[in-house]
């Protein structure tokens, strides 16, 4: 069993309890207009490129069987380094070339076992801390068999499992995963009326997915980006408070403050910036929402 996954990432402190080391699966059914890992969107390998580490050496024009890369004369007579990414396979030959690390392959297809010799690696640090693994991405759900398979694979080696999700998942694939799974961090995004335009996705089946995480006594912490000029509405406070009061398996709330770093790396992959904010969101306005949510639900509601 293979999984296509983008990092493995280790001393993680953000995804769950204690100590843990986050795995990001590759590949998304959403395309929320301000993702914070657009890397993650494509279910396939890809190539990120920095211009600024680029000495236009030539060496990845050598190399690549595709002609991706040119070499033309820059303004000031100096070679400057073109990329045609349309003909890119994401075989990987050019960025084990580049002497400056100014490309690297987004992606590889990593076995459960490799996975695991890597997590539990760390399990002192688990033990001693309460953590574990946890699932992340892009969707894991979104390669339903190979999430199932490293949940249970975590389970199979004592550790404590979470899975970060949008939710948009099938009845079908939820309960498989449901019994190997200590702890959800399901995302909650947008109002019902804006939830398409702004994610791709109607907001629908994620609300019934939730529901099941309810019915099944699923533990829940509710994680809400929240973004200018997006869904830092009113009313959208007030249903993140109506959810949190409504399922008693929602533990905590989460306000997940915008940052931008996602734009970097839409550069990095040639892509169109959809949401092009670069300030970091306001965290002390935050704070006052989290207070008027906890008053509203009684349940803890933190500011990551
Ligand atoms: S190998 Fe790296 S540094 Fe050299 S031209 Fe290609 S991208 Fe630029
Ligand atoms: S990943 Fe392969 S096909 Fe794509 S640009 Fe590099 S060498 Fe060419």
């Amino acid at each position: 069993m293979k999984v296509n996954i983008f990092n493995i990432q280790r001393f993680s402190v953000d995804d769950g309890p204690g100590i843990r080391t986050t795995v990001f699966f590759k590949g998304c059914p959403l395309r929320c207009k301000w993702c914070h890992n657009p890397e993650s969107n494509r279910a396939v390998p890809e190539l990120l490129y920095v211009k600024q580490k680029c000495i236009s050496c030539g060496a990845c024009a050598a190399v690549c069987p595709n002609a991706v890369h040119t070499l033309s004369q820059g303004a000031e007579g100096a070679p400057e380094h073109l990329l045609h990414r349309e003909h890119c396979t994401a075989c990987g030959a050019c960025a084990s070339v580049c002497p400056t690390k100014a490309l690297e392959l987004c992606g590889s297809m990593t076995t459960i076992d490799e996975i695991m010799q890597v997590v539990l690696s760390d399990r002192i640090f688990y033990e001693t801390s309460g953590g574990g693994i946890t699932l992340s991405g892009g969707e894991p759900l979104y390669q339903p068999e190979a999430a199932l398979a490293l949940c249970q694979a975590a389970k199979e080696a004592g550790l404590h499992v979470a899975m970060e999700t949008c939710g948009f998942a099938s009845r079908a694939v939820l309960l498989s995963v449901i019994p190997y799974v200590d702890l959800f961090l399901f995302d909650y995004k947008a109002e019902a009326d804006t939830h398409e335009a702004l994610t791709g996705v109607p907001q629908a089946p994620i609300l019934t997915s939730l529901a099941l995480l309810e019915e099944y006594g699923a533990s829940v912490i509710l994680r809400c980006p929240i973004i200018p000029s997006c869904n830092d509405t009113q009313t959208h406070f007030d249903q993140i408070a109506a959810l949190a009061k409504q399922y008693t398996q929602i533990k905590e709330v989460h306000l997940e403050p915008y940052h931008p770093l996602g734009i970097s790396k839409c550069e990095q992959l040639g892509r169109e910036i959809e949401y092009d904010n670069r300030e970091f969101a306001d965290k002390k306005a935050l704070e006052r929402r989290a207070a008027e949510i906890h008053n509203r639900c009684q349940k803890p509601v933190k500011v990551n």
